[in-house]
């Protein structure tokens, strides 16, 4: 650790190191969440690196379209196959959403050909140029077009 910081800004003492963390990097969407009345959401049913803040943003999207589905059973007499409706959706959108996105922003931090880098960049200073590209972009990165992707699934 000490050998990293001191790689990144030099300085003639040791840096005081208190904590340290480790952690694996997955790239996992469990086959299934729902099996009878046993429920995945959130890391149990899918994990990914954390380049882009996203995991627990999505286990909360997931418990808000559980909760809903559960409370529509609970109190309303609503269809057990609500569940399987969660599986679709939430299931969906963390292949097509939060993989993608995560495995791409691991892509761009690990790019170590300037060029690429560089090209990159030129990406995204178009993008903040363009403000018919910046919703978009944004409502994409936002996790926004995940929900509505989400339950525009039937
Ligand atoms: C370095 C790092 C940075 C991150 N940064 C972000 C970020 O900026 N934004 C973001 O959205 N996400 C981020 N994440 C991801 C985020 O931390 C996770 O997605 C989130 O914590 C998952 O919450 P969870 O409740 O689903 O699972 P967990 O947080 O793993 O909670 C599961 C809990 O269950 C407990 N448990 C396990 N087995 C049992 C058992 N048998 N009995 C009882 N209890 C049990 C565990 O001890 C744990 O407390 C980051 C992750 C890492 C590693």
């Amino acid at each position: 650790m000490q050998r990293r910081i001191q790689g990144f800004n030099a300085k003639d003492s040791d840096y005081p190191i208190h904590h340290r963390n480790l952690y694996e990097v997955h790239q996992r969407v469990a086959s299934s969440y729902r099996d009878g009345r046993l429920l995945l959401a959130g890391d149990a049913a899918h994990i990914n690196n954390p380049l882009g803040g996203m995991g627990m943003n999505f286990g909360l999207h997931d418990a808000f379209n559980l909760a809903d589905k559960m409370g529509k059973i609970w109190f309303d007499n609503g269809s057990h196959d609500l569940l399987d409706l969660y599986d679709r959706q939430r299931r969906t959108v963390a292949q097509e959403f939060l993989q993608r996105q995560t495995i791409e922003n691991k892509k761009n931090i690990e790019q170590k050909d300037p060029a690429a880098r560089e090209a990159f960049y030129d990406e995204l200073r178009a993008i903040v140029a363009d403000p018919a590209k910046l919703r978009p972009y944004l409502v994409r990165v936002a996790m926004i077009e995940g929900i509505r992707r989400s339950n525009s699934i039937v």
